[in-house]
């Protein structure tokens, strides 16, 4: 076992240290859960769900504690900390709500002498490798289905958020998932590396392209059930029959809502000729009510930047914007606390890393366009697709653009929006495979064809 050394990314200061796991003993925890899955999967499916409604209690009772230690290793302002939990106990309620149903038996024929049936098994022992910007959604939409489902779980939590991750599993524990079911897994990518290299029926990862595509690599020979849930450069269009200010105030808080740290984070903005002047002017208005600052005060909007690393690409996207022509209306300055002053250019295009890749911080650019055909082609021009959206009025010319542009879910009148009901998915590289919805908690079980003739 080695130390991992945890910090506070808004103080810079160390806020303790932990154990960390090495390649033995992620090896060692991979070989009991092989052991104890089971067992799991035998136990009524009342059983697993009774767990999980203990754990949703837990939360609620602990849900202020959790919510400091969220903030205080991620730089998460408090008040989103208490919304991302809160937000929790409503996927909890619907995986409650749909396990049984979305993985019961069907017979899908049945002609007296012959029947057909679906069946829907466990996948054994499942790898949850996760990300740290939203520690108790990633965390959590992986797995509780992958238990409610009958699997083994070995979570590696970021090492951004290694905390939050201990706590999501001693609480489990708490709730009566064995140890060996759900096994903690600490540290940084190596042992990330270590638990791919294990025999694993699945690994469900949350993270960085670039992570993503070196796990996609290492497993590809090894015919290992892979979702990669990645990073976006998501795109919104603002139609020239949209209210300026309405859109402005939405799309300003979905593209700098947790500090801009989002996956999907509104972060290229395409607005109308017609309604360009009008549009930015709200959007900056909405930009300097943000207040920025200390994590742990109720008022912040704007906390710190997790990773100090991502305060180099901040400043390198904003440099190459505007030396390319951009012009910088607000912002574009690191700022104490490691933080990031909200940023927003005009006079972006698509030569500029600023409307290719992902900034993920509070740095928006905004292009004016002249026509839906022009705004769907530059939505479309990125090697990403999480999410897209569209402000007007008019459903059917919402559902025309939307229609037309490459991602896993669109927007009309809203964006940065997730929902349990419906399946999250990325196109492109924004990953492979999806959570949430009836489909992800089918997804941490293979389909097992019956066909029985009675004889
Ligand atoms: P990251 O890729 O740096 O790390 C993700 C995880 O991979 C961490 O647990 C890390 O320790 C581990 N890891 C690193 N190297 C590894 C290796 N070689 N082998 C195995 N594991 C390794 O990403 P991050 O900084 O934690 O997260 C930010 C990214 O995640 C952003 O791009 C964001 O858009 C994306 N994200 C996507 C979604 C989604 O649902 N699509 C949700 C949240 C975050």
């Amino acid at each position: 076992m080695t130390t991992l050394v945890i910090h506070n990314p808004a103080t810079g200061l160390q806020i303790t240290q932990v154990s960390a796991d090495d390649a033995a003993s992620v090896a060692a925890k991979a070989q009991t859960a092989r052991t104890a899955q089971p067992a799991w999967a035998a136990t009524p499916l009342a059983q697993r769900m009774a767990c999980v409604a203990r754990f949703r209690a837990a939360v609620v009772v602990e849900l202020e504690a959790l919510a400091a230690t969220m903030t205080a290793e991620t730089g998460k302002p408090i008040s989103m900390s208490r919304n991302e939990l809160n937000g929790l106990l409503g996927r909890i309620d619907f995986f409650l709500a749909e396990a049984e149903a979305s993985t019961a038996t069907q017979t899908v024929f049945a002609d007296g002498g012959m029947t057909e049936q679906i069946q829907h098994i466990p996948l054994g022992v499942v790898a949850n490798i996760s990300a740290w910007n939203y520690p108790w959604f990633v965390g959590c939409n992986v797995i509780l289905p992958a238990l409610l489902t009958g699997n083994a779980v070995l979570y590696k939590p970021s090492e951004f958020a290694t905390l939050t991750g201990m706590t999501i599993a001693r609480l489990l524990h708490e709730a009566g998932v064995p140890q060996d079911v759900l096994a903690l897994c600490v540290g940084g990518g190596e042992v990330g590396a270590a638990l791919q290299a294990q025999r694993i029926d699945g690994l469900f990862f949350t993270g960085s392209y670039a992570t993503g595509a070196k796990i996609a690599q290492a497993l590809g020979p090894r015919m290992v059930k892979l979702q990669l849930e990645l990073g976006g450069k998501d795109p919104t269009y603002v139609c020239d029959d949209a209210n300026p200010a309405t859109a402005a105030a939405s799309l300003a808080d979905g593209a700098m809502y947790n500090t801009g740290q989002s996956c999907c984070s509104v972060e290229r903005i395409y607005v109308h000729e017609k309604v360009f002047d009008a549009f930015v002017a709200a959007f900056v208005d909405t930009v300097h009510s943000f207040k920025v600052g200390d994590p742990m005060l109720d008022s912040t909007y704007i906390g710190a930047i997790t990773r100090a690393a991502q305060l180099d690409v901040l400043d390198a996207q904003v440099a190459d914007a505007v030396a390319k022509g951009a012009k910088l209306l607000t912002g574009g300055t690191r700022l104490p606390g490691n933080t990031f002053a909200p940023t927003v250019l005009v006079n972006v295009n698509h030569s500029m890393d600023l409307m290719r890749e992902e900034s993920f911080g509070p740095v928006i650019g905004i292009q004016k366009v002249a026509s839906d055909t022009e705004a769907v082609a530059l939505m479309n021009d990125t090697r990403y697709g999480l999410t897209a959206g569209v402000f007007t009025p008019n459903e059917a010319r919402a559902r025309a653009v939307l229609a037309q542009v490459n991602a896993g879910s669109v927007y009309w009148n809203c964006c940065d929006r997730v929902s349990p009901r419906l399946p999250w998915s990325g196109h492109g590289d924004s990953g492979v495979g999806l959570t949430l919805s009836t489909y992800g908690i089918q997804t941490f079980t293979r389909p097992k064809a019956w066909h029985l003739r009675q004889a």
